[in-house]
């Protein structure tokens, strides 16, 4: 596994991430949203700096990938909590496609958020799929396959604290040492 982001990189990001979204809000409430599951680290780290009164909530969104590409999205919105009239940020671990912000972005909407932003610690550099861009990015990478930080890869690797790229002989591995 090749390192692409180190703990104290991160860590220098998420205090960006949070300077900038401070600046923006000031002291106006905000509603903020994990992306479940990528995002639960990030999270966890971004609303402890973050200044402004929060409420603090969940959606699932998963893209069935099975692998390393990216498929059909499905959303749980179950364990959501009310966003009528209230100024939403969702914050996910990554800008890939972009399908999934997109989606939850429209959705929050339908629902009757009043606003809608998104954070993510990372934006690949590929063609995206959809018109809108994260409003707030910490970090662009290039387009490979990475795990650590939250992200994973079959549910796998998420507690890495630093940012790795998974080489495709690793993803092979790992998928085998999973089905034995
Ligand atoms: P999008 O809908 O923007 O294509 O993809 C967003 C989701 O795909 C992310 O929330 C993340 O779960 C997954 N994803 C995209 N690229 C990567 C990657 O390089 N590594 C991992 N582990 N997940 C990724
Ligand atoms: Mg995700």
């Amino acid at each position: 596994m090749k390192t692409l982001l180190s703990e104290s990189e991160l860590c220098e990001g998420v205090e960006r991430l949070a300077a900038q979204i401070d600046q923006d809000y000031g002291s106006q409430p905000v509603t903020v949203i994990a992306v479940m599951t990528g995002s639960l680290v990030l999270f966890a780290d971004l609303i402890r700096r973050l200044s402004m009164p929060q409420r603090v909530g969940v959606i699932r969104a998963s893209s069935y990938r099975g692998g390393t590409a990216s498929g059909e999205l499905s959303v749980d919105a179950a364990m959501l909590i009310d966003v009528t009239d209230r100024d939403v940020l969702l914050v996910d671990d990554i800008f890939d496609t972009g399908k999934t912000l997109d989606r939850l972005s429209r959705l929050l909407a339908e629902m009757g958020a009043k606003s809608v932003k998104t954070a993510v610690l990372l934006h690949k550099r590929r063609e995206h799929e959809v018109p809108i861009r994260p409003d707030y990015v910490a970090f662009k990478i290039p387009d490979e396959f990475v795990v650590g930080y939250g992200l994973d890869y079959l549910d796998m690797y998420r507690n890495l604290p630093y940012l790795a790229v998974l080489e495709p002989d690793e993803i092979a591995a790992t998928a085998a040492e999973l089905q034995s």
